[in-house]
């Protein structure tokens, strides 16, 4: 059982019962956490998962949001922000580390200004550098973990470095779906400032043009199935501008599911559902989820 008057006697960040999730996604739905706490340092953010372990009290760890759908029920149990706790973000001897709760967009600014290559394509998601990390986020042919060096995370209650080899990474997927991240250690090539400057106009430049911008979204809602592209599939089902409650298969990038102002996460799943069932049907493709549900059970997911 989680206490507030415990947490209270070491916790020196922010915490809040029955706090709206729709508050802390990019979607802007979802239902309340119990708890939802945003730890004020590295210090604060061990000590309280080391405090929710001995209680055996479930958590989940977010960064922006930016790819997790949360339920109308919310969460049960705490959710624990780590942006402020994690911002860290240096260069030491030719490697940047970079804390989980560091912004996506920063790290690439950090890295051109460091003029250091590869990571430009990441400008623009808005996720966080641990979000990213556990995602294995890439966009325009490159993923975050090409430039990984190691990882750090809590794992099993201890702090542990997992090198790149071990972490799992595939697409949209790594191994660190159960551990905390605390930070990574990155190596990349040498750029020229101004070529990197510009690559990262560009991808910029091409999501503001593709994507539906205008409306909360969780970026691509599904995986791309080996060897197809799943907006193309969507859309070659039929479905885009398809609409359930306020939520709707964006008529711009028909992989986008956007909130039109009042959908729920029930909305969401009802036409995420619809999608699954009718690309199927079609061409006897199953599309797999690429956003993280939150708060669901295991068979409404
Ligand atoms: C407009 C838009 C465009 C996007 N474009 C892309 C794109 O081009 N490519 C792409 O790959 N993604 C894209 N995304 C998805 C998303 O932004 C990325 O996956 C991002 O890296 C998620 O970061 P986050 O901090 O928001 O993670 P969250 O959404 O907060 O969390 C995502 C998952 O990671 C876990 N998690 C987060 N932080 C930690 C941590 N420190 N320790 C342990 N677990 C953690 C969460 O529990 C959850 O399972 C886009 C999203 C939007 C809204």
């Amino acid at each position: 059982m989680i206490s507030m008057s415990e947490i209270q006697k070491f916790f020196r960040g922010a915490i809040r019962v029955n706090e709206p999730m729709a508050n802390h996604t990019w979607m802007k739905v979802g239902g309340p956490a119990d708890w939802y706490a945003e730890p004020r340092d590295r210090e604060d953010l061990v000590a309280l998962i080391e405090y929710l372990q001995k209680q055996g009290a479930p958590f989940v760890v977010i960064g922006r949001g930016s790819n997790i759908l949360v339920s109308d029920a919310g969460v049960r149990g705490a959710v624990i922000n780590v942006e402020q706790a994690l911002q860290t973000l240096t260069k030491k001897n030719g490697k940047v580390f970079a804390e989980a709760g560091v912004r996506l967009t920063h790290f690439v600014d950090f890295c051109i200004q460091h003029e250091l290559a590869g990571v430009e394509m990441l400008a623009g998601i808005p996720g966080t550098v641990g979000g990213a990390v556990v995602m294995n986020a890439g966009a325009y042919g490159g993923t975050i973990s090409d430039y990984i060096a190691e990882v750090e995370v809590i794992r099993n209650g201890t702090v542990a470095l997992v090198s790149k080899e071990q972490a799992e990474f595939s697409y949209r997927h790594s191994g660190f779906t159960n551990d905390v991240v605390l930070s990574a250690l990155f190596l990349l090539p040498k750029g020229k400032k101004e070529e990197l400057a510009q690559r990262r106009r560009e991808c910029v430049l091409k999501r503001n043009q593709t994507q539906p911008l205008e409306f909360p979204n969780l970026g691509s809602m599904f995986k791309n199935p080996p060897n197809a592209y799943a907006a193309q599939l969507i859309e070659q089902a039929g479905l885009k501008g398809k609409r359930i409650g306020g939520a709707q298969v964006s008529e711009k990038h028909a992989n986008f599911i956007v909130n039109l102002g009042n959908a729920t996460a029930t909305d969401v799943m009802h036409l995420v559902d619809l999608v699954q069932r009718t690309v199927y049907q079609h061409f006897g493709v199953l599309l797999e989820l690429e956003v993280k549900l939150v708060g669901f059970s295991p068979q409404q997911g």
